[in-house]
């Protein structure tokens, strides 16, 4: 990377342009103020890198979980063995991020407020310190990610709603799409799988390595786990019957069960089958909860419209839900569904993000 001289013309500075194919939720950010919107994407952003970390054999903390973020006790991280890969990059207590980051429109002004439908925008990562050639190509991998198989917004994205009253608004669906249309320029410095594998895992002359995160609550988040079907999704047809519901198995009837206070059950809250462990875990069930109440955190999410956007993705849990699994349950919903051809695993599509930038040092 060249040297920045003049900081009013930083050089070193990496932008993804992307258009919305959906608004974007970013939670609080439907107030308007820029911070939101970028604490919002940055968040989603960082969520699906430590995600792509996992899933190249690394270990990362998740920020919001309170036992086990970085530094670990009494570490002291100013040591990159007190911090997780993630972390060093996009900071933790203590150690600040290497970046600023902005959400620009394509003229470069801030963008202030939620981002709507077919709006372009510009994610600009202006580097404070040294960036490591690895990390641009875990970022650009991704956002590569984001774009075509996931999601990009805020929490609501896969993370547990902190506001059970929502949850049955539409924002687990028909948000986050967009298309990538410019990566940086110049193009970033190839990284092969292997290379990265090797960084994420603290080899090639680190000392100590990075810090080995305990990742029980949320090592299913991890590529190695994820799933993304194209073209295809998972809805509502009417009140009596949703092959979403059907995938995660809810209950299809979305008729009214009970009000406590301001909340509303309805049947579709719970499962057809309680005990199933399967279902339990995919509807964002708490091991040993009391079915309809607690955080969700569903394992599928699918998307509609547009078209040109409309995919299902998911993760599994090794021990507890099975790629067969999902593909299964998959065909229930799915009668023409070819899994063998359109079932993508995350290590295929792992293999596929590398490929495309192998191809274009
Ligand atoms: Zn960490």
């Amino acid at each position: 990377m060249a040297v920045v001289t003049d900081t009013s013309n930083l050089i070193d500075v990496h932008e993804w342009r992307f258009t919305a194919l959906t608004d974007i939720w970013t939670g609080d950010a439907y107030r308007r103020g820029d911070r939101l919107v970028r604490t919002g994407l940055l968040g989603s952003v960082r969520w699906w890198f430590e995600v792509v970390v996992r899933g190249l054999g690394g270990s990362a903390c998740d920020p919001s979980d309170r036992w086990d973020r970085c530094p670990g006790p009494h570490q002291d991280p100013s040591g990159s063995s007190h911090r997780c890969v993630a972390c060093e990059l996009f900071g933790c207590t203590r150690w600040a991020r290497k970046f600023r980051f902005e959400v620009t429109d394509p003229t470069g002004r801030p963008v202030v407020g939620a981002i709507r439908r077919n709006q372009e925008f510009i994610l600009r990562f202006v580097p404070l310190r040294p960036v490591g050639r690895e990390e641009w190509a875990l970022l650009d991998l991704t956002l590569r990610l984001i774009a075509e198989y996931g999601a990009m917004g805020g929490r609501a994205v896969l993370k547990p709603s902190d506001e059970p009253a929502r949850e049955n608004r539409p924002h687990h669906r028909d948000y986050g799409l967009v298309r990538l249309e410019q990566t940086p320029s110049p193009p970033l410095v190839a990284c092969c799988k292997e290379a990265l594998r090797e960084y994420v895992r603290g080899g090639r002359a680190r000392q100590g390595g990075w810090r080995q995160v305990e990742q029980g609550n949320f090592a299913w988040a991890s590529l190695q786990n994820f799933w993304c079907v194209k073209d295809r999704y998972l809805a509502r047809q009417d009140t009596t019957y949703s092959s979403f519901n059907l995938v995660l198995g809810r209950k299809q009837d979305k008729s009214e069960k009970e009000r406590k206070g301001k909340r509303i059950v309805r049947w579709s809250d719970l499962l057809e089958d309680p005990k199933d462990e399967v279902s339990r875990w995919l509807a964002g069930r708490r091991p040993g909860g009391e079915g309809d109440t607690g955080p969700a955190s569903k394992k599928v999410l699918s998307f509609k419209s547009p078209q040109e956007g409309r995919r299902t993705f998911g993760f599994v849990k090794p021990d507890t839900v099975s790629f067969e699994e999902i593909k299964s349950r998959l065909k229930k919903v799915w009668q023409d569904f070819r899994p063998e051809e359109e079932f993508l695993t995350g290590e295929q599509i792992l293999d596929d993000l590398c490929h495309q930038r192998g191809g274009s040092p």
